[in-house]
């Protein structure tokens, strides 16, 4: 599948060019081969496709959305072999519709796209890899990721622990844990699904909780012999799950949308709580003291119980400092560890910090994002012409499938390249004015969400507080505002003679 760079050294001049072989840059491959749109390159600087799915290989590693809503809609599984897949399961199906679909020979692998820079002559990207590579695409793609830069925090004398530490998303499969005394630090959705799965085996495991998480139960279960062979004769019926599934994520977002109604959600919680927890002291350090959906709600049956056994322990008191033979807390407490697992999420400030992406009149990204990540609809960036975003500043981070709100995003891309080809348009990019106006009206909707004002910090807000995840709004609503671009957001220039293609009104706020 794909070559290598060294096989690959003249400049390559695709239409398209897409960075990242996760669900997004992948979809946005087979989205553009149902357009009839074949001249296309995807980089991927890894040796593999999945994404997050080949990246993050934890024991107990799943999907907290139900399998029929968490795969593209146009290449449907008829053989789950859960309501919830795993990891090995899902990289198996991505691997599969790959090799379906026929994108493979379009990929890049082990290619590392290291500098984008638009030239405003020819109205192309110049595209550099790691390996000195070139390409001169119409059209770049940027699909590589919301979570992925694992956040190693800065504790105090991190350096001096002589033993084995890692990151949850890089874990090392080289470490047996049997008869280990492991150190987990953070309780979000990772350490909730590794947790139950290492207790046991290791002697001894002490979970370094800083703010309890919000769980529900996780309707996970097999799927059985007849509900695969139904999927098969009649997809109808694996259409009728996926719907169910669709409208479970869609609801609780009008609740996140208006806190006042999340009282039930937290209601829920705290009964499993009260059911799984009996010591009155490990359910106070587990009740969350910020509203239910301001943080990421943990889906799990196993976690509580995993941390009631005997061999592990829920510290609360903050981590003071690491020492050589393990961590010591605020009470004045040593804990030993031989192995430290660090579960404390991804950054998620500014995905593209360290990017050399230089736009329109040497505008870097890093200048357009002084003020934050901000983009229009999560897809496009005023400065930036011809180049698409997926799972964007401000499109995910509700309830819904990431994989729906991707899927409504490769919709409206392939709509983009259409109007770039009905008006004869070199280059696309939005109105900064029309950016302006939307991000103004998302924040003041995102003001009052349970996600900006349920008081927790989330990975949803960034180092000021300001949300740069959450769509405003359900996935239908997201939906809806992708169906159609409107040509009025864009300016459509040709570069031949670097005229406007139409005279169109100046709209301060026409989405
Ligand atoms: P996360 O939800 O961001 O949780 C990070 C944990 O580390 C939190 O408990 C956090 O505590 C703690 N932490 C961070 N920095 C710390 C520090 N300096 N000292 C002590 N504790 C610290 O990360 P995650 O569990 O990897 O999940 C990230 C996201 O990935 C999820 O929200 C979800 O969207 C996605 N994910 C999805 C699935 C799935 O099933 N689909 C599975 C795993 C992950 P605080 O809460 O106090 O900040």
């Amino acid at each position: 599948m794909g070559s290598t760079p060294a096989q690959a050294e003249a400049v390559e001049t695709p239409d398209v060019l897409i960075v990242g072989t996760g669900f997004a840059g992948l979809g946005m491959a087979m989205k553009l081969l149902d357009a009839g749109h074949s001249d296309f390159v995807i980089l991927e600087k890894a040796d593999g496709v999945g994404g997050t799915w080949r990246e993050n290989t934890y024991p107990g590693c799943a999907c907290d959305v139900a399998s029929v809503m968490y795969s593209y809609s146009f290449a449907p599984n008829r053989s789950w072999s859960r309501m919830y897949a795993a990891q090995p399961e899902i990289l198996d199906y991505i691997e599969h519709v790959v090799e379906a679909r026929g994108v493979g020979a379009h990929i890049r692998f082990n290619t590392e796209a290291t500098s984008y820079e638009f030239d405003e002559d020819s109205d192309r990207w110049t595209v550099r890899t790691r390996s000195g590579q070139e390409y001169r695409p119409r059209i770049v793609v940027l699909a590589h990721g919301a979570l992925h830069q694992p956040n190693i925090p800065d504790l105090p004398g991190m350096g001096r622990f002589k033993g084995t530490m890692f990151h949850s998303a890089q874990w090392d499969h080289s470490v047996d844990l049997t008869g280990k005394r492991v150190a987990v630090v953070g309780t979000g959705s990772s350490a909730a699904q590794f947790i139950p799965e290492i207790a046991g085996t290791a002697a001894h495991v002490d979970v370094f909780q800083r703010n309890a998480h919000w769980v529900l139960p996780k309707a996970d279960r097999p799927l059985k012999d007849f509900e695969r062979k139904l999927f098969k004769a009649l997809p109808f019926v694996q259409q009728l799950y996926r719907l169910t599934a669709y409208w479970t994520h869609e609801v609780p977002v009008l609740a996140f949308l208006n806190p006042k109604f999340v009282k039930l959600l937290e209601l829920a919680s705290r009964r499993m709580l009260a059911k799984q927890v009996t010591d009155p002291l490990l359910r106070a350090q587990l009740t969350p003291d910020y509203k239910i959906g301001c943080k990421r709600i943990l889906l799990t049956n196993d976690y509580y119980p995993a941390l009631q056994r005997p061999d592990v322990d829920l510290i609360t008191s903050p981590i003071a400092e690491f020492t050589k033979t393990g961590l010591t807390t605020a009470d004045g407490k040593s804990h030993e560890a031989d192995v430290v697992i660090l579960a404390t999420g991804f950054s998620t400030d500014n995905r593209c910090a360290t990017e050399h992406i230089v736009g329109r009149d040497g505008m870097t990204i890093q200048e357009a994002w002084r003020d934050g990540m901000t983009a229009h609809l999560g897809t496009t960036v005023a400065g930036f012409p011809n180049m698409f975003m997926l799972m964007g500043p401000n499109s995910g981070g509700g309830a819904q499938s990431i994989l729906f709100v991707i899927e409504a995003q490769l919709h409206y891309i392939v709509e983009c390249l259409r109007m770039m080809r009905t008006r004869r348009a070199s280059r696309l990019e939005v109105r900064a004015e029309v950016q302006r106006a939307f991000n103004s009206r998302l924040h003041r909707r995102l003001a009052g969400s349970v996600w900006n004002s349920g008081g927790c910090h989330s990975w949803f807000l960034d180092d000021k507080g300001q949300n740069r995840q959450s769509w405003p709004g359900t996935g239908t609503s997201y939906w809806r505002a992708t169906r159609r671009p409107d040509p009025l957001a864009f300016n459509l220039t040709s570069n031949a003679g670097k005229r406007p293609l139409r005279v169109v009104p100046q709209p301060t706020d026409s989405k």
